[in-house]
């Protein structure tokens, strides 16, 4: 169905996942109808799992520059978190990270924070919000199969009944038309298939991939962890010339903490159960081991491998008008670094804000949009194949002079950052998405770079004494060799 020019345009969403739902709650003030097309038999009501999101056996670290920006979506989604349990952990004091430069100092105000929950729990107030949206409606159980239109304008979208529990869907594909096509399909997105198959534009795509792989399980917190703790990160470190290795603990709803474990090519983690906590052990610093040696373990170990850093550059190709592309389906990063959702969120807020300009319908509303939600994405990209690039094996472009310096120049930043309230803040705007990159090559932050730390470095994690209580209590199980605060 065009829309006729006095009527409000019909737009079809592609895939119900959180882009999906974001980009449904960015233009439903401006359009008439959204049709939103999930190949999932369902979307569940309650934050439970379902077949197409098994990233949501991981844990998932959302910042506060997505969780602003989702916020400022739908507002009141916060607090739909935090009434089902979800954490909102306070930066830099919530956080005991050991990074590449040393401990982070956590006796800083608090400037920032993350959103500690279980995947399911975050998408399910997103999608319960969006779908209770007047003019946003859902249909399961369908696959897109192609574009309907030319290299022109695309007009609609091909879809077929989804087969489901192994058994094929009868029927072939059916036309729903659409003013404008919005695909969310995520990592495995079809649309650079899709446009060429229409006549449409080839588009240009860089891959770096580290080889990441994760081992994910989660844990019932110790008696007296269960709320106010801290988020525990290990991560590797990208300038030594070995496979990185990271290990994080999120404090999640119902008192659990979900774990996450993960290598680059040559340091994957196993799948193996006994094996889990042994890992943890092998990473910079053994303080994820010590604090689960003191935990138990409530599911099995699940594993994902599907982590390369993917740019399609959409905004460059000359898209046919009415067909936006979002979320992963753009560009999908190593989850490391935990900038997906938040990434999403924030080229949501940007679509929001082309679509408050131009008519959603109008000839250049969609290469504008799609330069817009391109901004924040490639900050995030230029985050993670910043660091991804040096890792060994890793496939795509190796790093050059230009990839070097920049290196150390973060380095000399994170550096300073262990003993730089200032920096600190400003590293922080950054990590989480706040502000732009280009915040740290201010004068402030150059000269505050260029001085060093005003603190001296920490000789290990700085804890509560209910934290350090917590890991002077016997292990629950033995594979512990080496004392919590022991820097390797
Ligand atoms: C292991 C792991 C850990 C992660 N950790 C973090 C983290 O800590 N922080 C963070 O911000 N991000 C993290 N991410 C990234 C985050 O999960 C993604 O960025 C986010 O889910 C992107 O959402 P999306 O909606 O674009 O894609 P998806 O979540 O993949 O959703 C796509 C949807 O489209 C549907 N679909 C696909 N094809 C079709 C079709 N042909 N027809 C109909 N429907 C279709 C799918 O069923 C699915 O529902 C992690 C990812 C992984 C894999």
């Amino acid at each position: 169905m065009t829309s006729h020019p006095s009527a409000l345009p019909r737009v079809v969403v592609l895939g119900g996942g959180l882009a999906g739902t974001l980009a449904a709650a960015a233009l439903a003030p401006h359009v008439g109808e959204i049709l939103i097309v999930e190949r999932d038999s369902a979307l569940p009501q309650t934050p439970a799992p379902r077949a197409r999101l098994p990233q949501a056996a991981h844990a998932h670290t959302l910042w506060a520059g997505g969780a602003d920006a989702m916020e400022e979506l739908l507002p009141g989604v916060t607090t739909d978190w935090l009434a089902a349990g979800a954490h909102r952990i306070p930066i830099p004091n919530g956080m005991v990270s050991f990074s590449p430069a040393g401990w982070y100092r956590r006796s800083w105000d608090p400037t920032h924070y993350v959103i500690g929950a279980g995947r399911d729990l975050i998408d399910w107030a997103v999608r319960r919000r969006v779908l209770g949206m007047p003019n946003v409606g859902l249909r399961t159980r369908t696959k897109i199969t192609g574009l309907a239109g030319d290299g022109a304008r695309v007009r609609g979208v091909y879809v077929e009944q989804a087969a489901h529990d192994g058994q094929e869907a009868p029927g072939g594909p059916s036309l729903v038309e659409a003013d404008l096509v919005v695909d969310a399909t995520g990592r495995g997105s079809k649309s650079t298939r899709w446009l060429l198959d229409i006549g449409g534009p080839e588009v240009r795509e860089t891959v770096v991939d580290a080889g990441v792989r994760y081992a994910s399980r989660r844990y019932r917190a110790p008696e007296g962890a269960e709320t106010d703790w801290p988020v525990v990160h290990i991560p590797a470190d990208p300038r030594q010339a070995r496979p990185g290795l990271f290990a994080t603990i999120i404090p999640i709803e119902d008192g659990q903490w979900h774990v996450s474990l993960s290598g680059t090519r040559g340091g994957e983690p196993a799948s193996r159960e006994e094996l889990f906590e042994e890992f943890a052990r092998g990473v910079r610093h053994p303080l994820v081991a010590d604090l689960l040696a003191r935990a138990e373990p409530i599911s099995d170990v699940s594993v994902y491998a599907r982590t390369a850093n993917h740019r399609r550059q959409f905004e460059r190709a000359g898209l046919p008008e009415g067909f936006l592309v979002v979320g992963d389906a753009t560009t999908s990063l190593n989850p490391v670094y935990g900038h997906g959702m938040s990434a999403a969120a924030l080229g949501a807020l940007a679509l929001r804000g082309q679509a408050a300009r131009t008519p959603v319908a109008a000839a250049g509303f969609t290469s504008r949009a799609q330069r817009a939600m391109a901004r924040p994405t490639a900050a995030a990209w230029l985050l993670a194949v910043g660091q991804d690039r040096f890792y060994p094996g890793a496939i795509g472009r190796k790093p050059n002079l230009a990839d070097r310096l920049s290196s150390q120049y973060v380095h000399r930043l994170v550096h300073t950052a262990t003993g730089n309230g200032m920096v600190v803040k400003r590293v922080t705007d950054v990590v989480t998405l706040r502000k732009p990159a280009g915040i740290l090559a201010g004068p402030a932050v150059l000269l505050a770079a260029a001085l060093g730390p005003r603190k001296p470095r920490l000789d290990g994690p700085e804890l509560t004494a209910r934290e350090q209580e917590v890991l002077a209590r016997p292990p629950l199980r033995s594979a512990e060799t080496s004392s919590a605060t022991d820097p390797r």
